[in-house]
């Protein structure tokens, strides 16, 4: 019998749960409350979209429950970035791994992602509906029904030209399925459609929710001297510090804005503060911006410069000019008359830069969230504990990966995974 599965969320995770439930002969409704499906997959890589990454999972995940960890690597031993690349050139996504392990589809286009997903779904049949907002799942012991309402437009809103018109009115319909598979995804990026409705929906169905966080999201920190140094990008090593305890340290650009620090490194290590500050722990970076210069700096010779030339020559000049206001030099003055004590002084301060992180930015500029439904609350293919038929993938799970395509990988593998499994064809069991 053709098992009927509804998809709830037209992301990342949805559309592989689709395109996987579809291949395996299922009839697959996918059920998506924006005006069309994958708008953060678009946005992803900046536009390029950093598919999956070749390198070691290890380390790369992180869980509020640590011994969730082995389910996340044992899932993505399952289904690891190979299988993702394969999974791509089976749709005729050809894909290219770049020197730091990520992979991106050969165009370097986002939008050939969605493409080759739409394309799949259109072509096994996939019914995506756009525009539905989802008002109650009545789960019973052999499957459900959806009750949700459809806004109806005049034009449809991506194609009017003129933004998000208003609907000229809502038709409410049901879904009958044997199968569900929830992949709303977090609240990072609300814009794109991910507005954590799903978590609401999850506790519908019996699941507890781990509080969700803003991840890999630029920091705000104290201080009112950050609008002198906003738009600085340096190259940096930075170490994150909770309740005085090292709790992180990165090496890459640090971005600095007129909020408090951004940048790939900070990125990393965001969703630690971010946890730190919600248990409202300290939270200190301190920041080496001399990391990469070789040697110790020389004074000789440099007597006639004025100090703030002199660390120009090491690192930017806003920061050069902030380290002397802050240590008392003059615009004016130079190195012989500062003296030897005071220019090292400085020179150290480039060194150990500490700022105290206040919270982490809001959900609208993170990239994923941690936190939401606990993996001990699924199987390893995905189906909820709590409540037979369903399924849970992606990023509405309590599992978060650093940058470099990880979570994508994590919503690709959760997605096939479930929606092979949802079609009673479980991922290399067939
Ligand atoms: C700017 C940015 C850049 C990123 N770049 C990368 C990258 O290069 N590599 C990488 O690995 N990761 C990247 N990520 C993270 C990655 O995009 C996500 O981890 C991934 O998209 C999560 O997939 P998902 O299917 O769980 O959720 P999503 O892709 O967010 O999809 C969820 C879908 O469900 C829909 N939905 C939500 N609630 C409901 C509801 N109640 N009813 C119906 N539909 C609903 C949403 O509209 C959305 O379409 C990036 C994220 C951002 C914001």
């Amino acid at each position: 019998m053709t098992e009927r599965i509804a998809i709830i969320g037209g992301g990342a995770s949805g559309l592989a749960a689709a395109v996987a439930a579809a291949q395996a002969g299922a009839a697959v409704t996918v059920i998506e409350h924006r005006d069309r499906v994958g708008k953060k997959l678009l946005m992803t890589g900046n536009g390029k979209c950093n598919l999956t990454n070749m390198n070691d999972v290890h380390g790369k995940y992180y869980s509020s429950n640590a011994d969730a960890l082995s389910q996340i690597y044992r899932t993505l031993e399952r289904f690891n970035a190979s299988d993702t690349r394969a999974f791509f050139q089976g749709l005729g996504l050809y894909t290219r791994e770049k020197r730091d392990g990520g992979v991106y589809p050969m165009g370097e286009q986002a939008s050939t992602v969605l493409d080759v997903l739409r394309s799949a779904c259109l072509h096994r049949g996939v019914c995506i509906l756009t525009d539905c907002d989802v008002h109650k799942i009545r789960q019973t012991e052999s499957g459900g029904r959806i009750s949700y309402s459809r806004r109806i437009y005049e034009q449809p809103a991506s194609q009017n030209g003129k933004g998000r018109p208003t609907p000229v009115r809502e038709e409410k319909a049901g879904l009958t399925y044997d199968k569900l598979i929830l992949a709303a995804g977090s609240q990072a990026a609300p814009a794109t459609g991910s507005d954590g409705s799903g978590y609401a929906l999850a506790r519908q169905l019996g699941h507890s929710i781990v509080p969700v966080l803003p991840a890999l999201v630029q920091l705000r920190c104290a201080g009112g001297y950050f609008k002198s140094i906003a738009g600085v990008r340096a190259q940096a090593a930075i170490t994150l510090y909770v309740d005085g305890t090292k709790a992180g340290a990165e090496v890459g650009e640090l971005q600095l804005t007129d909020y408090g620090i951004s940048g790939i490194p900070v990125f990393q290590i965001s969703r630690i503060a971010a946890a730190a500050r919600y248990r409202k722990q300290a939270c200190t970076v301190h920041i080496d911006f001399l990391a990469q210069l070789e040697g110790e700096p020389s004074l000789d010779g440099q007597g006639h410069k004025r100090v703030e030339e002199l660390l120009s020559g090491m690192t930017h000049k806003k920061l050069a000019a902030l380290i002397c206001r802050r240590l008392g030099i003059g615009v004016q003055e130079t190195v012989a008359q500062a003296g030897a004590e005071r220019v090292l002084a400085c020179i150290d301060a480039l060194r150990h830069f500490e700022v105290d992180v206040s919270e982490p930015n809001s959900f609208e500029n993170a990239q994923v969230c941690s936190g939401g439904v606990p993996l001990l609350e699924v199987s390893e293919d995905f189906a909820s504990l709590k409540c037979p038929g369903v399924y849970l993938v992606g990023e509405l799970l309590d599992c978060d990966g650093i940058c470099g395509g990880y979570n994508l990988q994590w919503a690709w593998a959760t997605g096939v995974l479930a929606g092979r499994a949802a079609a009673g064809r479980p991922w290399r069991n067939q």
